[in-house]
């Protein structure tokens, strides 16, 4: 599998436009990405083809050692994180003891960086789940992707595992009552034969329609940065992105482009 995969399980900090200086922490295996979607675009690359049941994720302690160890290194370096992030190999909703694991990670912020957010990365394909949407709701910047207006699009671009259908991922956003923030990534081209556009007008005023009802705290809009597992997909032009931001603006929203 091609892509890019993180080799630890607390890793950096690293700089990040969007959140300052970035401790990640990352619930998946170090040697393969796992996850829920496989998405078209994703930097981790594919899916492997055969994922096995068994698959080993690390330990709640284990986590929690290595990432209060990093704490104390960067104590004695003063070197001040910004945020503490969950993010890496894949969607970090489906280890199933993140909940432990976000109350845990949130005493360690507490204890030795008590001004760091906390913040997830997440396709939100578990917030269907009390125990997910629970923990979620604890960090302080929940950041959720929602690609695509319609169904058609969603499945083509973000190809997840199980059949989900947008209108109920946008139902279970709505129950946050705005405690979120939305990331979609927009993006063009050609897969198996498919056509690629989530940046149409028909599509984009899907997607508006959504976030009306969603009303996160902010939208954050980007596109490819990387290299794609998928190839014949084109990179959204930094001004195009800036007029579909003007057009969240208009619905009362605020948006940031990256
Ligand atoms: S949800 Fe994120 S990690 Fe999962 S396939 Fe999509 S881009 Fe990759």
């Amino acid at each position: 599998m091609s892509g890019f995969l993180f080799s630890d399980i607390i890793f950096g900090p690293v700089k990040s436009r969007r959140l300052g200086v970035s401790l990640g922490i990352n619930l998946l295996p170090t040697e393969q990405k796992f996850c829920s979607f496989n998405c078209i675009y994703c930097e981790c690359g594919w899916n492997p083809e055969n994922i096995k049941k068994d698959i080993k994720l690390p330990g709640r302690q284990e986590i929690y050692e290595l990432l209060e160890k990093k704490l104390i290194e960067l104590k004695n370096i003063n070197l001040i994180p910004d945020a503490f992030t969950f993010a890496g190999n894949g969607e970090p909703t489906i280890h199933p003891e993140f909940d432990l694991i976000v109350k845990d990670t949130i005493a360690l912020r507490n204890k030795y960086f008590p001004d760091a957010k906390t913040t997830v990365l997440s396709n939100a394909s578990m917030i269907h789940k009390d125990k997910t949407f629970e923990a979620l709701k604890l960090v302080d910047k929940n950041i959720l992707k929602l690609d695509t207006g319609s169904q058609e699009q969603f499945e083509r671009i973000c190809q997840a595992h199980a059949k989900m259908q947008i209108e109920d991922l946008v139902d279970y956003l709505c129950k946050f009552h705005g405690e979120l923030i939305i990331q979609t990534l927009f993006l063009r081209g050609e897969y198996n034969g498919y056509i690629i556009d989530n940046t149409t007008d028909y599509e984009v005023g899907l997607w508006l329609e959504h976030l009306k009802k969603i009303t996160p705290k902010s939208v954050m809009i980007y596109s490819i940065d990387r290299s794609t597992p998928a190839k014949n997909l084109e990179k959204i032009s930094r001004e195009e992105l800036n007029k579909i931001a003007d057009k969240v603006h208009k619905i009362g929203l605020k948006t940031e482009v990256y």
